[in-house]
C-alpha cells in the first residue's frame, strides 16, 4: 500500500480491477492468483509450462513475478487472464519506453532481452513458448474482435475519468460545506 495516494492511483486501480472483471467473465471464474483455483492456475503456468524459469531469459532458481504479455493497463488494456500472464524475473519486470512514450510489446522485449543477453539464438524458443500458451491450450487467451477492443479501451477510459472527475467533486463539495460551518 502506498502512502501518497493521487485520483489517479484509484482511477488506474479501477481500471485494472474493470480489467479482472473481464478477464474473470471470459475465464468463466476467479483468477485471483492469492488463493483456490486461481492460485493452483498460476503455480500450473509456473511450473508445468514454464519449468520455473523467466519466459525472457529462463533464469531459474528466482523469484518469479507475474507479467501481463499485453499490458495490464491504459496502455493496452490488457485482460487479467491466465493466458495473458507469465512467470519472469525481477530483471526483465520491466518494460522499455519506446520514443513515442508508448511501452514496448512484449515480443519486442523479448527480442531486447535476448540481446542483451546475447542469446538472440534463443529467441525463437522463447517466442513459441510464449506464443503457445497466449494462443492456444488450456489458458488460450479470449480472441477479441476489433470492436470489441475498441470497447473495452472506451469503457476503461471512462471508467478513469469518470473516477477522477468525482475526486474532484468530492474536494469541491468538502470546500462548499465548509464554507457553511464557517459561518457559524
Ligand atoms: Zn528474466
Amino acid at each position: 500500500m502506498s502512502i501518497y495516494n493521487t485520483p489517479a492511483d484509484a482511477a488506474n486501480t479501477a481500471v485494472r480491477a474493470f480489467l479482472t472483471s473481464l478477464g474473470e467473465h471470459y475465464l468463466g471464474s476467479s483468477f485471483n492468483t492469492g488463493s483456490g483455483r486461481g492460485k493452483r492456475d498460476w503455480e500450473k503456468i509456473k511450473h508445468n509450462i514454464f519449468k520455473n524459469e523467466c519466459a525472457y531469459c529462463s533464469a531459474t532458481g528466482i523469484k518469479l513475478q507475474m507479467e501481463h504479455l499485453i499490458m495490464f493497463n491504459r496502455s493496452e488494456y490488457g485482460l487479467h487472464h491466465p493466458g495473458n500472464v507469465v512467470p519472469v524475473c525481477a530483471k526483465c519486470n520491466s518494460r522499455t519506453k519506446k520514443e513515442d512514450k508508448t511501452y514496448t510489446s512484449w515480443e519486442d522485449h523479448l527480442s531486447f532481452i535476448c540481446k542483451e543477453n546475447n542469446e538472440k539464438d534463443k529467441f525463437f524458443d522463447r517466442w513459441t513458448r510464449i506464443r503457445k500458451h497466449l494462443g492456444e491450450g488450456e489458458f488460450a487467451y479470449p480472441q477479441l474482435t476489433t470492436e470489441e477492443r475498441a470497447s473495452v479501451r472506451i469503457i476503461a477510459n471512462h471508467l478513469y475519468e469518470k473516477i477522477k472527475y468525482e475526486f474532484h467533486n468530492a474536494l469541491t463539495l468538502y470546500k462548499e460545506l465548509d464554507k457553511t460551518f464557517n459561518k457559524k
